[in-house]
């Protein structure tokens, strides 16, 4: 039966429920829902139609721009189920803004914030029984917008749409935090300043993987990005920011256009502040990480990001070189970051920065 909630998304419930999986085998991103949000958009008419459907596939003319042209933005943000049944949001209006701030790059409309809440928060209502409940699990909501017009010619697109889909995933570390291995990449790059490092479009990561596989076959984790000019410079990991406690202070590459903003970067960044902690955005040469490594004032490395929320560095490889950062194994520091962070989002912890949404019943 067709419902229309408060804000006017039409809402469609499947009558076809799908099994529940196995909650303590979740992984990450192999389940979807129940449903999925969807909204159109056409040049001259703006948004319309917002609807939560059943997750099905789509429908798309091969010639759709997003085919050929990867006119595709994307968010990733997650929903947790608090102890005491409320479901919360973490600070998800920097997603709203951030998807815009994509799209606008890529030559897409900006979708409203309020428009983009509502559609988050709609959709985990309509799949509230898929937000997992098992310690460390949450739902995860992957907004993303798609050029849909059909058309070979390389220009804008005049029509789109914004999909939410969102996939119940397990805890990221089942036995605790555990350390990686990072391989510092000097031969591929990911983003330079005036291309498209501070978006999360899909083109970024497709140019990724190549550099990912590499670093795998050579038996580490993850590949940390250096800057696209002069490779010397320290950008990011893989999907995650990057940060290092050299001496007293916490040091992580400064956002210049090229650098994922990471909410997770910000939040941890306004955590350390309030702790007394001092912490610097500037530019970090691989040189000066090696000198600090080498004289022991490298005492913790860590990477930031939705899915890890704090993921400690144990050893990075500089150059055919293994440099193990202080003991290899998890810093205070990274330590209290998680444990606050992970504290704070899923509601066991008091939220004094306001940055917790609660997913009301209406
Ligand atoms: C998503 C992402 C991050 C982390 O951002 P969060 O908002 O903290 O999840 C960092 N780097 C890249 C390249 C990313 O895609």
């Amino acid at each position: 039966m067709d419902t229309m909630d408060a804000k006017g998304i039409k809402i469609e419930k499947t009558t076809r429920p799908k099994a529940k999986p196995d909650w303590r085998n979740l992984t990450f991103g192999h389940y979807y829902t129940d449903h999925m949000f969807v909204a159109d958009y056409a040049e001259g008419r703006g948004w319309r139609d917002a609807r939560i459907v059943p997750y099905a596939p789509l429908v798309l003319d091969p010639a759709a721009m997003v085919f050929h042209y990867a006119m595709e933005v994307f968010e990733g943000l997650k929903a947790y189920a608090a102890k005491d049944g409320r479901i919360l949001l973490f600070r998800p209006w920097e997603n709203a803004k951030r998807l815009n701030s994509s799209a606008i790059r890529i030559c897409m409309p900006t979708y409203p914030e309020e428009g983009f809440l509502e559609a988050v928060q709609t959709l985990v209502r309509a799949d509230a029984d898929w937000v997992p409940r098992l310690p460390g699990t949450s739902l995860y909501l992957r907004p993303f917008m798609i050029a849909t017009e059909p058309h070979l010619g390389v220009r804008r697109s005049n029509t789109f749409q914004l999909i939410v889909i969102a996939s119940p995933v397990g805890a990221y570390y089942p036995e605790g935090l555990d350390p990686v291995k990072i391989y510092i990449e000097d031969e591929y790059v990911r983003a330079v300043r005036g291309g498209t490092g501070f978006t999360k479009c899909g083109g970024n990561y497709a140019a990724s993987i190549i550099a990912q596989k590499k670093a795998e076959e050579l038996g580490f984790t993850q590949v940390l990005w250096l800057d696209g000019v002069e490779k010397k410079y320290i950008e990011e990991v893989g999907a995650m920011n990057v940060m290092f406690k050299i001496g007293d202070e916490v040091v992580t590459p400064e956002l210049g256009g090229s650098i994922l903003p990471g909410v997770t970067r910000s939040s941890v960044l306004e955590l350390l502040r309030s702790w007394g902690v001092k912490a610097v955005e500037r530019r970090l040469s691989v040189d000066e990480l090696h000198a600090a490594a080498k004289s022991g004032a490298l005492a913790e490395a860590f990477g930031t990001g939705t899915a890890a929320v704090i993921s400690p560095i144990g050893a990075l490889s500089i150059g055919g070189e293994l440099l193990q950062i202080a003991d290899g194994g998890i810093g205070a520091v990274s330590r209290k970051l998680y444990d606050t962070l992970t504290g704070i989002q899923w509601g066991d912890l008091a939220d004094p920065f306001g940055w917790t949404c609660e997913v009301g019943s209406k």
